[in-house]
């Protein structure tokens, strides 16, 4: 085998060189005969018709690489072709080398997606084969072994390498080197001369696989029930859902790994759905403190070279557990026997761009397409799913208390009525005090605010104007220490002017509200000696950022972490004892149905950071409105009553999921043509019983990134097949060419 060029320029233990450069099978010459329906990664209509190859068997979800237009692009083989098209017309579609089809449910899980959003299942498909460069042959990286050959007179570093290589063992050029202590030179001397051979390895090291009995934990009596029904609903191999719901620290972790572990001793593939990147480092690593290694990462941060390997060896099988964001949903398990979905509640899994879905409830198609157990683990369960398990649909385990000596926190109230913080500040006196004697007692405060920046609102005190966003109808934010104001929707961002853009008055624009970085300013008056820290979205500079906050925090080194929703969940500071809300009224004013529920969650969720471990955990919770149910039922940490005040209401008002919501959302830079299309969509909506429609009204961000935006409501009886009826409806609505319909099956942001 002759030396590929360039290869030893490479430090690589293994250098990677294409085996050859052709992709594809070449088409035979022979004519094609069989006709298929492709669909092709692209927002089309449906499939388009092709021919494959002669003896190529014609199989749903065979990858192929098709002709269209000047172009080629992949495709995958739907079903038979169709299409009135002559057949020695059809162009060729040829079968990607050294791939396997997609698993048939996967397919079928597409065809479900875009019923269900109303998408072209062509861009469902592309979520599915995002992996650029997966689909290309791997290419096996290049080592030397040792052949029969010895030249006839050897130096003594020659005689080195060989001594080194009698092992048997393939080495790369340079760890030969290395190795033997000699330069490249020589070793690539003994190549030339026929004593050391190429050997083509695999492009990708085999995965390690996690080990069902590497460090099981002794399990509490509760968390061992538990766990043993999620082992039975894996052991059914039949779609089931179950809802893991336990407090905060009450292990739902350690349990539903004894479901992953039952699911690897019987070969099968585990999914395991995360609402935040931010939170897989810890998670990764108590994963391989459970299981021996790590488990295959999917999300958005990853390199190509990785997503490949992951892509190819979760369709060969050889990828046994995946963690990843949403979008793994559409990775091509090949024996998927167990889905996990871990915050189940968020809102993170609701995709809002693209094709709109909402993971969590995809995930539950997809276990059952694929015959599989779906676990939903939550402290504060979604209404949906607590419903669900109350009507007996779900599996209900519940885990009541927190693991170990660890207790419940306390958690007060505190009325800023008549509790207040002086002018211009925001702790309380209560708070304050509370944050001396945990300081004093060598123990961990955390002080939360879920706003970003050092004040949502800069208004002039000569004029009352208010600084906003030019493309979008929102208020700048304030960030002081970039000496900027910045937009939050679409992040234009400029230096903060010294004078009043309106009436020209200088030194007179003052900051409303606050933000973490004006929180922190006032903490370090009150404290100055205190070690703090500030985590949100535009103080870290991504995950690894966040990660060395958390590290610290839970060594030890700070005393007071000041942070959004970031660091509200999921965290684990067995020293962190008090807890302050700011302000617990915010997010009231949105006014959408889930306001109430997504409150509820937050502050339960912050709440729950503070007495994990040994020493107990306080939490003040400040509002305005302390009579409210939703603090009531935070205080009293009485989840049940505020899940039963909240289903009533929504029982009440028939909304979800005791009806069904689809909202359809205009936009275009042409706010005339916007609103006049709104209008004509509201008087084309065909009168159906048991469907209401509202709208259209301008959205609640009326302009967004320059574009006009108008929304209509569908409200409909739970029976009712809202996708047909949108089908109906506008279908035969043409648009004007600058306006732009989004549909958003079940809506969870109102804006
Ligand atoms: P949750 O996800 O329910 O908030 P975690 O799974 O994070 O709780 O568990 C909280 C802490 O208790 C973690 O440090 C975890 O390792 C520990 N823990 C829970 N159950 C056990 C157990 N059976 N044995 C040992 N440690 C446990
Ligand atoms: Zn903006």
């Amino acid at each position: 085998m002759s030396r590929p060029a360039g290869i030893d320029r490479k430090e690589s233990l293994f250098e990677s060189v294409p085996m050859n450069s052709v992709r594809l099978k070449p088409a035979p010459a022979g004519i094609a005969l069989q006709r298929v329906a492709v669909l092709l990664p692209l927002p089309l209509p449906g499939p388009y018709d092709y021919c494959l190859p002669e003896g190529v068997a014609a199989q749903r979800g065979l990858l192929v690489e098709a002709p269209l237009g000047a172009r080629t692009t992949i495709g995958v083989v739907w079903g038979a072709g169709e299409a009135e098209i002559a057949q020695h017309k059809l162009k060729t579609a040829v079968p990607l080398d050294g791939l396997p089809a997609l698993p048939p449910a996967l397919c079928d899980f597409v065809d479900w997606v875009a019923r269900y959003t109303l998408s072209p299942p062509g861009s469902v498909l592309a979520l599915a084969l995002r992996a650029r460069g997966a689909f290309a042959p791997e290419s096996p990286r290049l080592a030397w072994r040792r052949t029969s050959f010895t030249p006839a007179r050897l130096s003594e570093k020659r005689k080195r390498v060989l001594d080194v290589m009698a092992d048997g063992l393939a080495r790369s050029v340079a760890a030969i080197a290395e190795e033997a202590n000699v330069t490249p030179a020589i070793v690539r001397a003994l190549i030339a001369a026929g004593a050391l051979a190429a050997d083509a390895l695999p492009e990708f090291l085999p995965l390690p696989s996690p080990q069902p009995d590497f460090a099981p934990p002794s399990l509490r009596s509760e968390q061992s029930a538990a766990a043993d029904a999620l082992r039975k609903a894996v052991l059914e191999r039949n779609f089931s859902v179950s809802l893991l719901d336990g407090v905060t620290g009450s292990g739902k972790t350690e349990t539903y790994f004894e479901a992953v572990a039952q699911a690897l001793r019987e070969g099968r593939q585990v999914l395991i759905l995360l609402p935040e990147i931010a939170l897989t480092v810890q998670f990764l690593e108590r994963f391989a403190a459970r299981f021996g290694c790590r488990p295959a990462e999917w999300h958005s941060d990853m390199g190509q070279k990785q997503r490949k390997h992951v892509y190819r060896t979760v369709l060969s099988g050889e990828a046994r557990v995946v963690v990843g964001a949403r979008s793994a949903l559409f990775l091509p398990f090949c024996d998927l026997g167990l889905i996990i979905v871990d915050e189940e509640h968020e809102q993170a899994f609701k995709q809002e761009e693209g094709v709109i879905y909402h993971a969590r409830d995809m995930a539950v198609v997809r276990g059952r397409i694929s015959a599989a157990a779906v676990a939903l683990v939550s402290a504060t369960p979604s209404l949906e799913s607590y419903v669900n398990a109350e009507a007996g649909r779900y599996r209900w385990l519940k885990l009541t208390a927190r693991h170990g000596v660890a207790r419940m926190p306390k958690i007060e109230l505190v009325d800023l009525r008549q509790d207040r913080p002086a002018p211009g500040q925001w702790m309380s006196p209560k708070l304050i005090t509370a944050l001396r004697t945990t300081l004093t007692d060598g123990e961990q405060s955390l002080l939360f605010l879920n706003r970003r920046g050092y004040a949502p609102l800069t208004l002039c005190e000569r004029c009352g104007h208010k600084l906003t966003c030019h493309q979008c109808s929102a208020w700048l934010v304030e960030h002081r220490y970039r000496r900027r104001l910045v937009c939050h929707h679409c992040g234009v961002d400029m230096p903060t002017p010294k004078a009043c853009p309106q009436c020209g008055e200088e030194a007179c624009l003052i900051a409303c509200g606050p933000g973490v970085e004006r929180l922190a300013e006032e903490f370090v008056q009150h404290f100055p000696q205190a070690r703090m820290a500030i985590a949100s979205s535009d103080t870290m500079h991504g995950p690894a950022e966040l990660q060395a906050a958390i590290s610290a925090m839970g060594r030890g080194e700070i005393d007071v972490l000041i942070g959004t929703q970031m660091i509200a969940k999921g965290h684990h500071f067995p020293n962190l004892t008090l807890v302050g809300v700011i302000d617990a009224d915010l997010g009231s004013a949105d006014g959408d149905l889930r306001v109430r529920e997504r409150t509820f969650q937050l502050l339960h969720q912050v709440a729950g950071r503070a007495g994990r471990a040994t020493r107990p955990g306080r939490v003040l919770v400040q509002t305005h409105s302390p009579d409210d149910d939703v603090m009531r039922a935070v205080a009293a940490a009485d989840r049940d009553v505020f899940y039963a005040q909240e289903r009533q209401l929504r029982e009440r008002t028939h909304a979800p999921p005791f009806g069904r919501l689809a909202a359809i959302i205009l936009s275009g830079v042409d706010g005339e043509a916007v609103r006049e299309t709104g209008k004509r969509l509201a008087r084309a909506a065909p009168a159906a019983r048991g469907i209401k429609i509202w709208g259209p009204t301008p959205a609640f961000y009326q302009l967004l990134r320059g574009r006009t935006r108008e929304r209509l409501l569908v409200q409909t009886e739970r029976a009712i097949d809202v996708q047909a009826y949108l089908r109906q409806w506008l279908e035969p609505i043409k648009l004007p060419a600058s306006v732009r319909l989004v549909i958003d099956i079940d809506p969870v942001s109102f804006f």
